[in-house]
């Protein structure tokens, strides 16, 4: 078989990257391992534009944000599905001093922010003392239901592998790579934490983050924005929410944990008044780098042998945005991000 690019992993990272190469006219093939836990799988999804006790605006937001908003919308219509909805954060504030805080930034910058007629119109469903303030506005992607149509769609077109990807078969050549039968002019690695121990790429300051997250039934709750008051409470399904998460930098592994379990329900009994089931209990290791900017382009060394992957707390908002600059810069050599460039660290990489 002679492609373009042989992509590893169909995160939401090689969705984008596949979808917007095709786009560009490349023909490619995706291998990529069934796993349930990997972090596209238990993500909620949720596109905020703002961060931090500060409030402040998240990396490019005002480029990534209607870029995705369009990408997601042209990618559900192919495949199907009602990719992205918008879901308004409501943010309570667990203290007068988090209050004053939003006050202040708002009175400065109202871009993203709104402030509520009643702030205690959620009495009915939640305890909070202070009010709150709302992010707006925010996206919740359907990713539970993006990743399986686009495999599909992959499958009947014979562009997906299901396998594991193993390192040691790959040969690179000057103007080519091959893989077993395969012979592409690129390979492309958007394997997610994969990439932190790839003989290539393991030199990258990848910052693995542990997150969790439970999904809970609670039938009487609103489901017309997500609830946030350090744990974010997420419509899901009819009637199920998602809550999270943890950002670990420590971890032994993988692994859903107990102490999570019992917090997160602790949270609900104190946060949420009416009654609740939990159904289930998920983790994933997040491909989080140490300066909090993605990993995109190609090896120093080996120029056909290239990376998308680093997308941390952020895969959903800056997969899009990054996969389509990847691609046009294969077909038309536009440039990358200097701060998502993987060129930052050729000297690293070139050891
Ligand atoms: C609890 C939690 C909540 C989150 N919430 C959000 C959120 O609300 N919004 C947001 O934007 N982001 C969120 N994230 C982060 C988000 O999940 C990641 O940024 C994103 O999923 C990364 O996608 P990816 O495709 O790069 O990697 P991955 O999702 O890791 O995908 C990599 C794929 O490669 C495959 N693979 C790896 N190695 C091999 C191999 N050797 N052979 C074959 N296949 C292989 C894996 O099986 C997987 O399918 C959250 C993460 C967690 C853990």
């Amino acid at each position: 078989m002679q492609i373009d690019f042989l992509i590893i992993g169909q995160g939401i990272s090689g969705t984008f990257l596949s979808w917007y190469l095709q786009q560009e006219g490349f023909s490619f093939l995706v291998i990529d391992q069934p796993k349930a836990n990997s972090p596209s799988k238990v993500a909620a999804g949720v596109i905020n534009p703002v961060t931090g006790r500060r409030i402040v605006k998240t990396w490019m937001i005002d480029e990534v944000l209607p870029f995705a908003l369009n990408a997601y919308q042209q990618l559900g219509e192919a495949i199907g599905v009602e990719a992205i909805s918008q879901k308004n954060i409501i943010d309570f504030f667990p203290t007068p001093q988090m209050k004053l805080a939003f006050e202040k930034r708002f009175s400065e910058d109202q871009q993203y922010l709104a402030r509520p007629d009643d702030e205690y119109n959620f009495l009915p469903w939640f305890n909070y003392d202070f009010g709150y303030g709302e992010i707006q506005p925010a996206y919740l992607v359907n990713l539970p239901g993006i990743l399986p149509a686009y495999r599909n769609r992959l499958q009947q077109n014979g562009q997906l592998l299901e396998e594991v990807f193993q390192p040691e078969l790959l040969q690179i050549n000057s103007n080519s790579i091959q893989y077993k039968d395969i012979t592409a002019t690129h390979i492309l690695f958007s394997d997610g934490i994969a990439s932190a121990a790839s003989p290539w790429f393991n030199l990258l300051p990848f910052a693995a983050n542990k997150g969790e997250a439970l999904w809970v039934e609670i039938p009487d709750l609103p489901d017309t924005h997500i609830f946030k008051r350090g744990f974010s409470l997420i419509p899901w399904s009819k009637n199920i929410f998602w809550l999270g998460s943890t950002y670990l930098w420590e971890f032994d592994n993988e692994d859903p944990t107990p102490g999570y379990r019992q917090f997160a329900e602790t949270w609900l009994k104190q946060t949420v008044k009416p009654g609740f089931k939990i159904l289930d209990h998920k983790a994933a290791v997040r491909p989080a780098t140490l300066e909090r900017r993605p990993f995109i382009g190609f090896h120093p060394l080996y120029p056909n042998v290239g990376i998308f992957n680093g997308m941390g707390t952020k895969g959903c908002s800056l997969g899009p945005y990054f996969a389509h600059q990847l691609a046009r810069h294969m077909r038309e050599g536009t440039g990358i991000t200097p701060e998502a460039d993987v060129q930052r660290f050729r000297r690293i990489l070139s050891k």
